[in-house]
């Protein structure tokens, strides 16, 4: 069995209801930023049109020259020699080896099935076969047609499984529960090229449930350990809830990938609520009832109405159409900031200032306002910094909402926001603008900030990017109050 953190036993317990199938309840009381589970994936699969290397995961388009079943790049020698020598005893031939390398969603399969070959992982295959597999939901769907022809067909036309342990009993069907097995419940993990992704199947973490207002956080390290810890104290008894989805999406859009890629129709609090706890996160502005007029989508009838006068209402194709849009002058926005801002004033009298797509704009411009900023042969100006903290601020606020306690994209808005601040400080300073103790008092609100950004991160494990992000913070950290004794130093020494 996949190793399981003590904490896990010590603080969850797994129940099971009608709504939410099995689910972990706290045992006990937990801390914000206290550790629930440690655990390490019993399967990594690539992502659907991936071929990779089944030894160290890049992507790869050669296979091993043993069992020539699975992929293996140039560089590993080898792989688990158990399943190598498993499936190279199955002593298929040319044109079936070739017919089961040219399906890349074979291999995925394989390794499932591999689980079950073996005496010493046999439990562990069992255990997957308890976790939820939604096949009913997906039976006869595009996703289920797809796997009969580009995996069930082939595994059958070679003959593979009947040459495997009790052969006969691998039907479709099985094979269907185990490809959904890997949909519903696998966890995203970097792969080793930047920006790829692969899955991660960790049989203890697959069975939280799911709140997109959740109150755990998880991270998953280089070693792909996944690490799940409270965002926030969680009392005994409190259903625990991770977020399978992005937060900074609007509800419609959540719900959305929820039903298509988890097969479930989210009730969360936040789902329910047609302003989304008061951020208008999928609002639309009522024309007709400028200035603070919202038109939100009611979760019971799904009717997009005016909160101030019912009768002011949209069609919800006409929604659809404008975010539709929207996101297409977004993506052909990108990286000009120029018509980034544009788009975002004229986007603005159609949306709410924090509408996820708002929001998206917003973070795209600024991310370009701090390459700018880091790059001082620009010469940036005062609004440039000042507008890169307003937008700082205008996110964070919708943040704090959505992701009270701790939550790593909070984090990292406020430690770009301190720092922006300090910067503008030391240039206003140095600009003899304002003098040391404006600077000093400056300083003091940053360190503030950057003291809360820290600890918000400080949970996350040391191996991946948040992890060095936070070991960076604490050195500027020290340096920002290095900076602010000289700056007091200096200030005594004029007043004496
Ligand atoms: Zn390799
Ligand atoms: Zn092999
Ligand atoms: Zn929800
Ligand atoms: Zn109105």
């Amino acid at each position: 069995m996949a190793a399981v953190s003590e904490d896990f036993l010590k603080k969850c317990e797994v129940k099971h209801n009608e709504t939410l199938g099995r689910f972990v309840i706290a045992s006990r009381h937990i801390g914000a930023g206290e550790t629930v589970l440690l655990e390490q994936p019993t399967l990594l699969l690539a992502n659907s049109a991936d071929r990779r290397c089944c030894s160290c995961h890049k992507l790869t388009t050669s296979f091993c020259g043993q069992c020539r079943l699975l992929p293996l790049c140039g560089e590993c020698a080898s792989h688990e020699s158990r399943d190598c020598q498993r499936l190279a005893n199955l002593q298929l031939n040319a044109e079936q080896v070739e017919e089961l390398q040219t399906h890349t969603e074979v291999h995925g399969a394989l390794k499932y099935l591999l689980l079950r070959e073996h005496t010493e992982t046999q439990a562990q295959y069992e255990e997957l076969l308890q976790m939820e597999s939604q096949l009913g939901v997906r039976r006869d769907t595009d996703i289920w047609r797809h796997y009969e022809e580009e995996v069930i067909a082939p595994l059958h036309a070679t003959g593979l499984l009947l040459k495997l342990h009790n052969g006969a009993d691998i039907d479709a069907e099985l094979l269907q529960r185990l490809l959904g097995i890997a949909d519903i419940n696998a966890y995203e993990i970097r792969a080793p090229e930047t920006g790829g992704a692969m899955r991660g199947i960790y049989m203890r973490a697959a069975l939280f449930a799911h709140s997109c207002l959740p109150n755990l956080v998880t991270a998953i390290d280089e070693q792909r350990q996944i690490k799940i810890y409270a965002s926030r104290a969680i009392a005994a008894g409190e259903v625990l809830y991770n977020c399978y989805t992005n937060i900074l999406l609007g509800t419609e859009e959540r719900r959305h990938i929820l039903k298509t890629g988890k097969c479930f129709d989210c009730q969360c609090v936040r789902c329910l609520d047609p302003t989304e706890l008061g951020t208008h996160m999928s609002s639309f502005v009522c024309t007709s009832c400028i200035p603070g007029g919202y038109i939100v989508r009611h979760s019971d009838t799904g009717v997009w109405q005016c909160l101030l006068n019912a009768e002011h209402t949209l069609k919800a194709e006409f929604v659809a159409n404008v975010l539709e849009r929207a996101k297409e002058e977004v993506f052909h926005a990108r990286d000009d900031i120029y018509r980034l801002e544009l788009l975002l004033v004229k986007l603005g009298r159609l949306l709410h200032g924090n509408h996820y797509i708002m929001l998206d704009l917003k973070q795209h411009i600024a991310s370009i306002l701090r390459q700018i900023l880091q790059n001082m042969a620009h010469r940036p100006n005062r609004k440039v910094y000042e507008r890169k903290i307003r937008l700082c601020q205008e996110i964070l606020l919708v943040l704090k909402v959505v992701a009270p306690g701790l939550n790593r994209l909070k984090a990292i808005a406020l430690y770009e926001l301190a720092n922006t601040q300090a910067e503008l400080g030391r240039k206003l300073y140095s600009e003899q603008e304002h003098n040391a103790s404006d600077l000093l008092a400056e300083l003091q609100q940053t360190e503030v900030m950057s003291r809360e950004a820290l600890r918000m991160l400080l949970y996350e494990p040391i191996s991946t990017p948040e992890g060095q992000l936070a070991r960076n913070m604490l050195r500027e950290l020290k340096e920002l109050q290095n900076d602010m004794k000289a700056l007091q130093q200096s200030n005594d020494d004029v007043i004496n």
